[in-house]
């Protein structure tokens, strides 16, 4: 399977060869189990504010900018665009309500396959949309041999969120790599369409309740329905890659 996919990636952009050299990950639903509060604190503020989002469409607008996805349900609710006040308060809002939630576990499988990335030579750098200061603090914290703040790119570095490739590309540019010197590890569908825009061979792991179709249809190179499966077949993939 993953020999099939390196083919295709090839083909379709027309690389000649797949040399990983760096992983990107995404933070949220890959690194941390936070998706299920992420979406609980939308849905119960939006509420509070007469906007209804639904637990589907939080995960399938996963990875876009707060702002983005405010706008696309008062667009939806109220016909228009949410002021920059507005913007502010529901997401200050939102923040208030993810951060007395449980603490996010660890994504189960994500440590396993940190260590045998790092022990494959491999730079790790993460990608996220985020940029609560609370869940950066986390990454340093909870995988300190993992991550320092000179390999994240954060809402803050970007112009454009996902489903735009620039957070992807300003991974690469950390990484000092190409597209083809690097792997996408993404659970979210605008994420995934964020890597293959960056021409980045992307892997999807499905953590979260959307069908596996949701993360095809985006253009993932590979699915698997786990971290801990990408673990397990880390060595599968690598071994692909050098054939
Ligand atoms: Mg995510």
């Amino acid at each position: 399977m993953p020999r099939q996919a390196i083919h295709s990636y090839l083909n379709r952009h027309g690389f000649e060869t797949l040399q990983p050299k760096a992983v990107l990950f995404d933070m949220d639903g890959v690194l941390f189990d936070s998706m299920p509060a992420h979406a609980r604190s939308w849905a119960s503020v939006c509420t509070r504010f007469g906007l209804h989002i639904s637990a589907e469409e939080a995960y399938m607008n996963e990875g876009r900018t707060a702002a983005s996805t405010i706008n696309l349900l008062t667009e939806r609710q109220w016909g228009r665009k949410a002021t920059s006040q507005e913007i502010e308060q529901i997401y200050a809002e939102k923040c208030k309500a993810f951060n007395t939630c449980p603490e996010a576990p660890k994504m189960p499988g994500a440590e396993e396959l940190l260590t045998k990335v790092k022990a494959s030579g491999l730079q790790i750098l993460v990608v996220t949309g985020s940029g609560q200061l609370s869940l950066l603090e986390r990454l340093e914290s909870h995988y300190p041999e993992f991550f320092s703040a000179d390999r994240i790119v954060s809402s803050k570095d970007v112009h454009h969120g996902k489903p735009h490739p620039e957070p992807y590309l300003k991974g690469l540019e950390k990484a000092g790599v190409r597209p083809w010197e690097a792997f996408v590890v993404e659970n979210a569908p605008l994420g995934v369409r964020a890597g293959v825009a960056a021409g980045i061979f992307t892997i999807a792991v499905n953590t979260g309740p959307l069908p596996d179709k949701a993360l095809a249809d985006e253009g993932a190179d590979l699915i698997y329905p786990s971290m801990r499966s990408l673990a397990e077949n880390w060595e599968t993939l690598l071994a692909a890659c050098r054939s």
